[in-house]
């Protein structure tokens, strides 16, 4: 049985008095809360905070990019080792908005994970098709390159850390979200494309989460699909009221 993971990737959102007033009205509604484990990735300058506010709680703490190098001359960047060292225990790698708009590749990809995974963080590790792949008929070929490019090298126990999740470009943000067959489809495919580079046990094990405008009247639907284990949630997340109805989705 996979347990299933919700997410919230907050991207270049909230202070950290935003970051306290979330936590404040999220943490009471969620209490309870076991049949998922729970991610908040906040900006750099907020985790300081959330770990804080966090504490004690269901929810991890999460960084939303690292670099793949333990230190050194690389202006602008945090390494695994400074992300464990605030209190996070999970980062975000390859989202789609790293690969568009901070040349981020496979390669790259492949190399924070390996950093990360070293270092002790769990990766939620992105993949996904553009608007133009999917309808040029390359979305199945686009993603499992991805796959193959970016987590094709590591050991079967280096998987037991990494969650991927199937973001389609072209449901980010756009309110556009993919159907969860088009979803369940994609989510089959890469767990075989897994299945085939490194076994069916570490395949079967793998959680899969799907991102691309989660909201609270659509995740029910998604997370009744066999291999949908969870949402990685971007604008749905920012609000307590709406990323707390996601984690009750049952
Ligand atoms: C994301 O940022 O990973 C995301 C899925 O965003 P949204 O939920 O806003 O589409």
């Amino acid at each position: 049985m996979r347990k299933p993971v919700i997410a919230g990737n907050w991207k270049m959102f909230k202070t950290r008095s935003e970051t306290s007033a979330f936590f404040d009205a999220l943490i009471p509604q969620i209490q309870d809360i076991e049949h998922c484990d729970i991610v908040v990735a906040p900006p750099y300058t907020a985790l300081t905070t959330a770990v804080e506010e966090t504490e004690g709680t269901r929810v991890a703490v999460g960084a939303q990019n690292v670099h793949w190098e333990e230190q050194g001359a690389f202006t602008g960047e945090v390494s695994v080792k400074m992300l464990v060292d605030v209190g996070c225990t999970y980062t975000i790698i390859g989202h789609s908005e790293r690969r568009q708009y901070f040349c981020e590749t496979d390669e790259t990809v492949e190399k924070k994970t390996r950093a990360a995974v070293a270092g002790g963080l769990k990766s939620i590790v992105c993949v996904g098709e553009t608007l133009s792949e999917r309808d040029s008929g390359q979305a199945l070929d686009v993603v499992r390159r991805q796959v193959r490019d970016g987590l094709g090298r590591l050991t079967p126990s280096d998987l037991s850390h990494i969650i991927v999740a199937y973001e389609p470009v072209w449901a980010i943000g756009t309110g556009r979200t993919a159907t969860p067959v088009i979803a369940a489809e994609m989510h089959a495919a890469i767990r075989k494309t897994f299945a085939e580079i490194y076994n069916e046990a570490a395949a079967d094990a793998l959680r899969i989460l799907y991102g691309g405008s989660v909201k609270p009247d659509n995740i029910a639907a998604l997370m009744k699909e066999e291999d949908i284990d969870g949402a990685l949630v971007g604008g749905a997340s920012l609000d307590p009221a709406a990323f707390a109805a996601i984690i009750k989705y049952p």
